[in-house]
């Protein structure tokens, strides 16, 4: 049982408690450059209750977490295993949150931890800055790599003073130590993993946003992201979990959909910018025509044409083209360019006049 479940289930179970900030972190999880910052929020979340408050951290819970609690234990065999995972999973996540809590705590961020269907989620009342968002995300799996360890140093001293056949005399002990141990070390180092919104996601955002300009960081992290989701998911389908295909699945769907965003606002940006450029262009040659000033109004007919954006712009600047030149008795080129301007009235009389000085 424990080979079977150790690469099937519990990778499954590691990369939907992983995934725990999806949902709430996806809207803004690449947002702000890249800061590799942790869910923050209003302090209500709708349904949940108030379980208990450590240090002054409180502990809510969504009743839906107890589904997620439910599925994760299904298909483990007996009973008495799926209560032990059960256990381990809920004191691994809780000692997770608290890492990132406690250290949002020492930085004056008031957090609280709501349980909820896809994990654990540290909220904060006041977001951290990108130097605090680091250290509070790092402190999350390095908690839980902290737990594997003391976990294991009481299985090596319970081994010792009790002797080598105390614990499999006694096996839900012995499934609790051996839980906490790999529940714990799998799910940090698959935490770890950097695809957003995971935390090694977060972490390795903080680390290129230190390097690179923050485009070009956005850029490097979200196609960093893509190819780990993919590994993530080709690992999924080799496990033939079809719960970890799907966790997978929307994970590289996910990044995908932030990948876009990222390259594409850039030039939606500098589109944007030139968008205005060539409309300023375009009001200044409408000044110009009026004045009959055509030198002017050639002059800005070029700009206009570096700057359009639009098929409407372009064709425009090219109707400026048309009555300048014409008016400038360059015929031949105003008629290249009455060619590609849209045919209103102003680009018809002069279209005609250039022909005409022509066949003269
Ligand atoms: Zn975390």
């Amino acid at each position: 049982m424990a080979g079977s479940f150790l690469w099937r289930g519990l990778p499954a179970a590691f990369v939907c408690i992983a995934i725990h900030e999806c949902v709430l972190a996806s809207a803004r999880a690449w947002s702000g450059c890249f800061s590799p910052g942790v869910t923050s929020g209003c302090h209500t979340m709708r349904g949940a209750f108030h379980l208990f408050s450590f240090k002054g951290i409180a502990v809510s819970m969504q009743p839906f977490f107890l589904v997620l609690i439910v599925v994760l234990t299904i298909g483990l065999g007996d009973l008495m295993s799926s209560l032990i995972f059960a256990a381990c999973a809920i004191i691994g996540l809780l000692v997770h949150e608290f890492g990132h809590a406690l250290v949002a705590r020492r930085y004056g961020l008031n957090p609280d931890i709501v349980l909820t269907a896809f994990g654990g989620v540290t909220r904060f009342a006041l977001s951290p800055n990108a130097r605090q968002g680091f250290r509070i995300t790092l402190a999350g799996p390095l908690s839980g790599l902290a737990l594997a360890g003391v976990s294991y140093g009481a299985f090596l001293l319970v081994q010792m003073t009790m002797g080598a056949g105390f614990l499999p005399a006694h096996p839900p002990l012995n499934t609790f130590f051996r839980f906490m141990i790999w529940v714990n070390l799998v799910w940090s180092i698959f935490n770890l993993i950097p695809v957003m919104p995971m935390d090694g996601g977060k972490l390795m955002a903080g680390i290129l946003a230190k390097f690179l300009k923050p485009a070009r960081a956005a850029r490097a992290g979200g196609v960093v992201s893509i190819v780990f989701s993919v590994l993530l998911l080709l690992y999924a389908l080799y496990s033939g979990s079809m719960f970890m295909i799907v966790i997978t699945g929307y994970l590289l769907m996910l990044n995908v959909g932030m990948l876009r965003e990222i390259f594409s606002s850039p030039d939606r940006k500098r589109d944007a910018q030139k968008n205005l450029q060539a409309e300023r262009i375009y009001e200044r040659g409408l000044v110009a025509a009026r004045g009959h000033r055509w030198e002017e109004l050639e002059l800005l007919g070029h700009q206009m044409k570096q700057a359009a954006v639009s098929p409407d712009q372009l064709g425009r600047a090219y109707e400026f083209l048309t009555i300048a030149c014409t008016n400038l008795y360059k015929y031949e080129e105003a008629l290249g360019y009455a060619r590609r301007a849209p045919q209103t009235d102003a680009v018809k009389q002069a279209a005609a006049r250039s022909e005409r000085m022509l066949n003269r």
